[in-house]
């Protein structure tokens, strides 16, 4: 049996898997947020909840906002801030009694699809979370890129290829710098934009229904999200050249990226022909979960 943990900033999920990827147990519980230890004690109760459940126990990964940096052990890049510089490695294995594998959340979501989701199958391929965030993950051959940095994938600190004037220096990161992918085509990014042009701040689904209905100033507000979407994906497409891209995070469910996204990215890509497919992530939600549970499988 796996168990795959996936910390989220605002709840921690857990669920087990049998060897064909049945889901046997989950459970859900609200994160606790800026108490480090409360976190980790209701990722050990979730462990041992859902071994009850089962009556069995299992291997166990976790799906992590940022990651274990190589360097110092601690967690970094995570925007749970109080997981930062903690030695989440060291303390988890040690109270479950067991060992415990980590990745980041993106590379989890990249993972599950790559195994048996919208990507199965597929030699390369890149997953971008977005959501609160920009997580971005990659899986080759099946196995996860991880990197030196541990940071492979991670694209949405760089800056928004190809800015225009009025996209330049683009807004201010948590980060220290500007006008990084995040900052352009995060959710909270896209609302900003919608309520700056005039509109009053309404959530991303809410700017997909307005724009559905035709309200022009909400179809102007995603046709520019999909070109910075396009530049951005395409500067990927140049440097891993992946068979699918899978999105994840609360904007996947924005139907419209799927058609207009990979009509725009073909002028920013060197090649003839753009083969790869724009997919959303077929486990939803659970894809983080489930690939946090596969990390067993590499
Ligand atoms: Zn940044």
């Amino acid at each position: 049996m796996r168990i795959g943990i996936d910390l989220g900033g605002t709840k921690i999920e857990a669920v087990a898997l049998d060897e064909r990827s049945n889901v046997l147990a989950r459970r859900r519980v609200a994160t606790p947020r800026d108490d480090y230890d409360a976190t980790l004690s209701a990722i050990v109760a979730l462990v041992h909840a859902v071994e009850r459940d089962t009556g069995a126990s299992g291997t166990v990964g976790v799906g992590i906002p940022g990651t274990i940096s190589p360097a110092t052990g601690l967690v970094k890049n995570s925007n749970s801030t109080w997981m930062n510089g903690r030695p989440l490695a060291e303390d988890l294995p040690r109270r479950l009694g067991h060992p415990a594998r980590f990745a980041n959340d993106a590379n989890c979501l990249a993972l599950s699809e790559a195994t048996d989701g919208a990507a199965a199958g597929a030699p390369i391929v890149f997953a971008a979370i977005l959501g609160t965030g920009t997580g971005g993950g990659i899986v080759v051959n099946g196995h996860v890129l991880v990197g030196c940095n541990a940071i492979g994938g991670e694209w949405g600190h760089n800056p928004l290829p190809a800015p225009s004037a009025a996209e330049s220096p683009g807004p201010a990161c948590y980060c220290g710098r500007n006008g990084c992918i995040e900052t352009f085509l995060s959710g909270p990014a896209l609302a900003r934009d919608y309520g700056s042009a005039g509109g009053l701040t309404v959530d991303p689904a809410e700017i997909a229904r307005r724009a559905e209905g035709g309200e022009a100033s909400a179809i102007e507000c995603l046709t520019r999200y999909e070109d910075r979407l396009a530049r951005a994906l395409g500067s990927i497409i140049n440097v891993i050249d992946p068979d699918v891209i899978v999105v994840g995070g609360g904007l996947s469910n924005i139907e419209r990226l799927y058609t207009a996204v990979p009509k725009l990215w073909a002028r920013y890509v060197f090649s003839d022909a753009v083969r790869t497919r724009l997919v959303r992530a077929a486990h939803g939600d659970s894809s983080g979960v489930r690939g946090a549970a596969w990390l067993w499988n590499e």
